[in-house]
């Protein structure tokens, strides 16, 4: 069987090496992610061409994910680049006149110039993704006089988070603005905005890729306490493409203990609401230096397939870790298994809604018909994709080829759960014709054998997106020009 769940690999140093970009690529990834965090826009365009040139030389078909940095709120440096020390009990103080090298064991600079507006006494600030608590005892002018709740090894540039949320940064910084001309530049599949607010950042994301001439769809990444408000949540998905569940950022915010059900609850609204869902951070964490996940890992991973995420990322396990191929090879593993408990033959989804389309009514016919009959495969000859995303949201263990002639649409459905692209032009007017060239397609690709059951969805015009009005099924060997 095909593993179903997609899996995004964040690049980095350490997938640079060709022969470690062609072991990821073999051992299955389906999406890799650029972190504009890191990074010239030189060294991203270097690693999308790479990628996309091995990608062709292995028949493979890979999604490119561009990753904006945001407004990751951030100390500044320290005298020398070196680390302090906090003891729990001790005064430190965030200021915004420590010069940005500065910093020492009593005060240090701050990159975000307001933060002592945002903040009071009594509030909680967490650095380095929660590593290091401090307690706000005032707030004097640009300076935060705090008192450390958890002490440690603080160095240059660690994270901010307030705990609760309510920082007033905006999403998109000018840094944000310039990267997206770039991800245009770099035919990106998706965009992702850090640290939305609300439905209007995601527009407003989204006009200024579509203004620079970018294709990609929005990733909305969840990592605010103030996105979860009920009403903005269902506002901040409805106005994206995809949401990743930012666990790292997110978790920091409303704490650890609230991100199971949390994660649980995005991705079922985002299914329901016809969205793709990322599951994100610290999958697979301890491969950064082990070769093999730990058990607790294994779990993640394979919860959150049966959550029913569309896809699980790697981060730094990629990017800067020892051993990148494996972390892949290890969430392959733990998804195909983790896929054979959930072969679900019936779904409710939508079983009460009307439908808008007439392309998702047959989105929706087919699965029903696909998951009662039992059929070996679907065959949705796309323009845009959109039946296939329609189709994909309905739990199901058949598999859906997106055939199409738009390489933009074959790496888009790279992250949809159960989608794969195919590579299809029709030379035919006939329009059975047309059905004999999809099924031997997929006799050719061994994804059908003589006398399995297939449904081919398509337009009568085709090259029309949204043109989707028919839903036929055909059994193989009987799909010759005659019979069908
Ligand atoms: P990041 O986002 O890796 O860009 O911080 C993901 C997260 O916060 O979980
Ligand atoms: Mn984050």
């Amino acid at each position: 069987m095909q593993r179903r769940t997609k899996i995004v690999a964040t690049l980095g140093p350490a997938t640079d090496d060709p022969k470690v970009m062609d072991k990821i690529i073999e051992a299955g990834v389906d999406v890799v992610r650029i972190n504009f965090s890191h990074g010239s826009p030189e060294e991203h365009a270097e690693r999308v061409e790479k990628v996309r040139n091995r990608a062709r030389a292995h028949g493979r078909q890979v999604g490119v994910l561009c990753d904006l940095q945001g407004p990751k709120i951030r100390i500044e440096r320290f005298k020398d680049g070196k680390k302090v020390d906090l003891k729990e009990g001790q005064p430190f103080a965030l200021d915004i006149n420590v010069p940005g090298d500065g910093g020492d064991e009593t005060q240090v600079g701050l990159a975000y110039k307001s933060l002592p507006d945002d903040v009071k006494r009594g509030d909680t600030l967490l650095l380095d993704d929660g590593r290091i608590v401090l307690w706000v005892e005032e707030v004097t002018g640009g300076r935060i006089n705090c008192k450390v709740v958890v002490g440690g090894l603080l160095s240059d540039k660690k994270g901010i988070n307030l705990q609760g949320g309510g920082l007033s940064a905006p999403a998109l910084t000018d840094k944000d603005r310039v990267d997206i001309k770039t991800a245009a530049e770099l035919r990106a599949d998706y965009v992702a905005l850090s640290f939305p607010r609300c439905a209007e950042d995601v527009n407003e994301c989204r006009e200024l890729l579509r203004k620079a001439g970018g294709h990609g769809g929005i990733v909305a990444k969840i990592e605010r306490a103030e996105a979860l408000v009920s009403g903005i949540i269902d506002e901040i998905i409805a106005a994206s493409d995809v949401i990743m569940i930012a666990r790292g950022d997110l978790g920091v915010e409303i704490g650890d203990a609230a991100l199971p059900p949390v994660q649980k609850e995005l991705i079922t609204k985002s299914r329901d609401m016809n969205k793709v869902v990322i599951t994100a951070t610290q999958m697979m964490e301890s491969m950064i230096e082990s070769p093999i996940p730990t058990r607790a890992e294994v779990f993640d991973v394979a919860n959150a397939v049966l959550d029913g995420t569309d896809a699980v990322m790697l981060s730094a396990e990629t990017a800067a870790g020892k051993y990148p191929d494996l972390a892949i090879n290890a969430m392959d593993r733990i998804c195909r298994e983790a896929e054979k408990q959930r072969d679900v033959i019936r779904s409710t989804h939508r079983i009460d809604t009307e439908f808008k389309f007439i392309d998702e009514a047959i989105a929706m016919a087919s699965m029903y018909t696909a998951n009662h009959l039992r059929v070996k495969a679907i065959a949705a000859l796309t323009e845009s994709g959109a039946t296939t995303l329609w189709m994909s949201r309905i739990s199901s263990g058949i598999p859906i080829y997106a055939l199409t002639s738009h390489v933009e649409t074959r790496r888009k459905v790279t992250l949809y759960r159960g989608v794969y692209p195919v590579s299809f032009q029709s030379e035919a007017n006939d329009t059975m014709m047309v059905n004999k060239e999809a099924v031997d397609e997929l006799l050719r690709r061994g994804a059908v054998r003589e006398g399995d059951l297939v449904i081919i969805t398509k337009g009568d015009l085709t090259g029309v997106p949204g043109g989707t009005n028919v839903m036929k099924v055909i059994r193989v060997g009987e799909h010759d020009v005659a019979a069908v």
